[in-house]
């Protein structure tokens, strides 16, 4: 798991909060972060303490637990009264943030301040952008996408309240939500009554349907096919991986692409490599030469950049794994 530093943590805090569409303004630079973030109607000030999320680490502990290492800092938690604090873990790999509830942990103890949770948590929010978890000592864990950032913040001791019927429902409300906002078909839409009843479940249709996977990677790549640089409307919002081999609606496993490109890349004609090279698959270029059906040639491969032209933000980036796992899915076709 690749560890960032905490300048970094405070820049992927800072791009969470844009990819929220609010701005901010730095308060204090020295963890735990202050951080004043706005929106058109709202203004809250933020302390923000966060670390990696790392594997739990030793022999005893099971396989499939993380957590975060409350390092660095003594208790009690800095707590203010205009805004709230958040207590996060960010993991690199899966461009996720791991929310826990800072008011029970604000006397944590120096000798093992650590707080742990399961990888089912992770695997939850890849697919549907959200995930509630509640541990056994019932405090509920939200893990989420960094565009999630704000309407969590907004909304943090809701979103960690509730009894466990109640964050079942939500979960399986969230996810519903996000399978029909992304167009896969669902056995039954989310019931509209139950969505407007509960304030945590319509903070979170509000942001999912805001920040669909397909207005994101338009937005990220600037309506433009980033292998040949076309706009006029007429690109796609393409997944690296497909929805039928893992359901992850991440923008890094988004690629913005026209059609003729898009079509090329799931041919695997055109191969996008983890170090965002673009290249020509050699075999398949033969082929459809040795069978007559290579004409346009210059049209469609002249055209492409040697290197593909990726959003500024790295949490808007293809995600190499993905593309690497999209890559084999392509070559096996
Ligand atoms: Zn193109």
């Amino acid at each position: 798991m690749p560890i960032v530093g905490k300048a970094e943590l405070m820049q992927r805090v800072l791009r969470g909060i844009e990819a929220s569409g609010w701005r901010w303004k730095m308060q204090n630079q020295n963890h735990p972060f202050r951080i004043a973030a706005f929106d058109q109607e709202s203004r809250t000030n933020l302390v923000v303490y966060v670390w990696n999320i790392t594997h739990g680490g030793g022999a005893a502990r099971p396989e499939d637990e993380y957590r975060i290492q409350l390092t660095g800092v003594t208790p009690p938690l800095i707590s203010l009264p205009d805004g709230p604090t958040l207590l996060m873990g960010w993991s690199e790999d899966w461009t996720l943030f791991a929310a826990f509830d800072a008011r029970l942990h604000s006397r944590f103890s120096e000798r093992s301040p650590s707080i742990q949770f399961r990888r089912e948590v992770i695997d939850t929010a890849i697919a549907s952008g959200v995930a509630l978890h509640r541990r056994s000592n019932g405090e509920v864990v939200v893990v989420f996408r960094p565009e999630f950032l704000m309407t969590y913040a907004m909304n943090r001791d809701g979103f960690h309240a509730g009894s466990l019927a109640v964050v079942r429902r939500r979960q399986a409300v969230i996810e519903q939500i996000s399978r029909t906002v992304e167009g896969i078909a669902v056995p039954a839409p989310p019931d509209a009554e139950i969505v407007g009843r509960d304030r945590i479940i319509k903070a979170a249709n509000r942001a999912l349907r805001d920040g669909s996977f397909k207005n994101r990677v338009l937005r990220a790549y600037g309506y433009a096919c980033a292998l040949c640089g076309m706009q006029f409307d007429v690109i796609d919002a393409a997944h690296i991986v497909p929805v039928e081999r893992l359901v992850n609606f991440s923008t890094r496993n988004g690629l913005c692409m026209c059609p003729n490109h898009h079509r090329a890349y799931d041919k695997g004609l055109i191969v996008v490599e983890p170090s965002f090279s673009i290249t020509v698959d050699q075999a398949r270029l033969a082929y459809y030469k040795s069978h007559r059906r290579a004409e346009g040639e210059e049209n469609l491969l002249g055209s492409i950049f040697r290197h593909l032209r990726v959003p500024a933000n790295p949490l808007e980036q293809p995600a190499p794994n993905l593309l690497k796992l999209g890559m084999e899915i392509r070559r096996e076709n």
